[in-house]
């Protein structure tokens, strides 16, 4: 059974979905799934010059990626909503009328202006406790040229869905005496306020704004982020748990999100943090999803041939899941499974094989490796272990100069299951090759 809380995400669609957005989008919906409410979403789209149908989809598209689901709207193709306030035109009309027999409105040079009451509002907000606001003077709520203003329209529909809480960003509060002498001269008793503090960038005071690197969920989506990992990170943007834990399932999440829970201060963006989530949650994934979507990212990568068998590939994928950060990285982090030719930078090369006695632990493994009849990582430790004693060098010596050599890479995946994978043929024409590496720069 649904309770009577009715919250709502109400972006203009602006042509980015920016985190802050998303936040206010996501704390609506944990309060909404918190109380068993209502999450509507409704897109203020009246503002027709700035408004385009490719804005809206960065939004939608954005909240679906995250995960975060809207319960009602008129029906289309068998989903609910959003509404539109660009639809709602009549519903406008039948308001501003109450407003014109209430004596709140007149007209002045075609436009329509909302008569205040000019008393000190009291705003009563969770997070903030009560603001007292006053405005002074009469305001735009419908423009010369027929079309309603923001202030009008989010507070009418606000009052036509019944919406219990409006939780919104701070930037608003400014607006919100405004908002609540309208919902008072329509004789409504204005919803609950929860103004949730500001997303400051890394640095600085500023605010986060939309070309601040990490700002804007498409390219979360874009880097192949796990959704999870940036929907973990934001609910930390301004709310936590009240103990250490930071990652956390979003069911427990939602069970203890409460608006009384949120933060005062502004909450400050750290990128490194938001990172360390993703790979924690990459870390975390099963192995078979692991492989799901890290064979999805490969298809797409630009050195990727049809040639290449799905079996290898998913070999490859298994043993990286430990030592990968990102999806985003992947493709560079495998491509020497997958191309023949291994890329060698010639400084690291050169720094790597600087005493030349690289070059003999190559061609001490080659010929170890070439009579290998079996080829397990067991087999390849043990080789590995007998040379180093047979030669007086550390097994470490040998680590360093094959990887190198058959990977053109100081880090990857576990050596010997880099070996195994890889498999002998090709380690051995690596190591070939690699004999003859000119080191010259
Ligand atoms: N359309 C407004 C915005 O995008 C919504 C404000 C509100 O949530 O009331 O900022």
């Amino acid at each position: 059974m649904k309770s009577s809380t009715r919250v709502r995400f109400a972006p203009s669609p602006t042509g980015f979905f920016h985190i802050g957005g998303a936040r206010t989008a996501l704390f609506n919906w944990l309060y909404a799934r918190h109380s068993s409410g209502t999450f509507v979403l409704r897109i203020e789209d009246t503002d027709a010059q700035r408004d385009a149908p490719e804005f809206l989809d960065v939004i939608l598209k954005g909240l679906r990626w995250l995960g975060l689901d809207w319960d009602e709207g008129p029906e289309k193709g068998g989903e609910y909503g959003p509404y539109f306030q660009s639809q709602r035109a009549d519903i406008y009309k039948t308001y501003l009328q109450k407003l014109s027999a209430a004596g709140r409105s007149y007209e002045q040079d075609g436009a329509v202006f909302f008569k205040i009451s000019g008393e000190p509002q009291t705003i009563h907000d969770i997070i903030r406790g009560d603001v007292i606001r006053q405005d002074e003077k009469d305001f735009v709520i419908v423009r010369s040229n027929g079309q309603p203003v923001f202030h009008f329209v989010n507070v009418v529909d606000d009052i036509a869905m019944q919406i219990s809480h409006v939780i919104r960003g701070e930037d608003h509060l400014s607006n919100t005496s405004k908002h609540v002498e309208l919902f008072r001269a329509f004789g409504v008793e204005p919803p609950v306020f929860a103004h949730i503090p500001l997303i400051l960038k890394s640095q600085g005071s500023g605010k986060m704004s939309k070309r601040d690197t990490g700002a804007l969920v498409e390219d979360y989506e874009a880097h192949h982020f796990l959704p999870e990992a940036v929907r973990n990170y934001l609910c930390l943007l301004g709310w936590s748990p009240k103990d250490d834990r930071e990652i956390l399932p979003i069911e427990e999440i939602i069970r203890l999100f409460e608006l009384s829970g949120i933060n005062k201060n502004n909450a400050r963006f750290d990128e490194k943090k938001m990172h360390y989530f993703n790979t924690s949650y990459l870390h975390a994934l099963a192995p078979e999803i692991f492989c799901k979507k890290g064979l999805e990212i490969l298809r797409q990568a630009e050195w990727w041939e049809s040639s290449i068998e799905n079996d290898y590939a998913v070999a490859v994928l298994r043993i990286c899941q430990e030592k990968l950060r990102s999806f985003g990285e992947l493709p560079h982090f495998v491509s020497y499974f997958f191309q023949e030719d291994v890329f060698f930078d010639p400084a690291t090369s050169a720094k790597y094989f600087r005493d030349g006695s690289c070059f003999d632990r190559i061609g001490e493994f080659k010929s170890a490796v070439a009579a290998l009849e079996t080829w397990t990582e067991l087999d390849l430790e043990n080789l590995v272990t007998r040379l180093s004693e047979e030669h007086g060098v550390r097994t470490g010596d040998y680590i360093h100069a094959v990887r190198w050599a058959v990977s053109g890479r100081s880090v990857g995946p576990g050596f010997y299951a880099m070996l195994r994978v890889l498999g002998q043929d090709r380690i051995l024409k690596r190591l070939r090759s690699a004999e003859t590496m000119d080191i010259s720069v």
